[in-house]
């Protein structure tokens, strides 16, 4: 069983997590979408929200698995028995940080690989982060994240 762990901070999900997601889903037999909980970044949403959010919005994936988890990712990923790790690479800026970190997972266990996969066009501009500046001025998030999570977002800066 060929099982993928994509982590992330899904705060909140975007288009450009769930193009990833569905791209990912389809190459392994399990796809475990696992959330890490990091409260240094101070979060907008909590972790059950964003278990939930991701949860609602993958419903028609049926290969796939919402967790969080603490600690490091590659303990992590051996702990859930995968065998890669997925992130997904948007500009220049994204690979530089990533190639350090997949360099140093494989140091610490050579039995996982990092595999990136690269950001669909259409997505490439597109952060959690831009997310959240624009519906902090009430801005059009609608092209940005699913119809179902705007409200969530909004209430959050009411
Ligand atoms: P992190 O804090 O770990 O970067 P994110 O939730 O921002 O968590 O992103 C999780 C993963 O999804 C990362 O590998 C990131 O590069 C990827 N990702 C985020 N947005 C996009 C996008 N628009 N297109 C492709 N990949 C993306």
């Amino acid at each position: 069983m060929k099982r993928a762990i994509y982590p992330g901070s899904f705060d909140p999900v975007t288009f450009g997590h769930i193009d990833m997601i569905e791209r990912s889903a389809k190459m392994v037999d399990e796809l475990v979408v696992a959330i890490l909980i990091n409260s240094a970044k101070n979060p907008l949403f909590s972790v059950e929200e964003r278990v939930s959010m991701l949860e609602e919005i993958s419903g028609h994936i049926p290969n796939i698995r919402i967790t969080s988890f603490n600690g490091l990712l590659i303990d992590y990923a051996r702990e859930v028995d995968a065998s890669v790790i997925v992130r997904g690479l948007r500009a220049v800026t994204d690979f530089e940080y990533e190639l350090q970190i997949a360099q140093t997972n494989r140091i610490i266990n050579s039995q996982i690989d990092t595999v990136f996969l690269t950001t669909s066009l259409e997505y490439a501009y597109l952060s959690s982060t831009i997310v959240k500046e624009v519906a902090s001025y009430g801005g059009d998030i609608s092209h940005f994240v699913p119809e179902r999570l705007i409200d969530r977002i909004y209430a959050k800066y009411s």
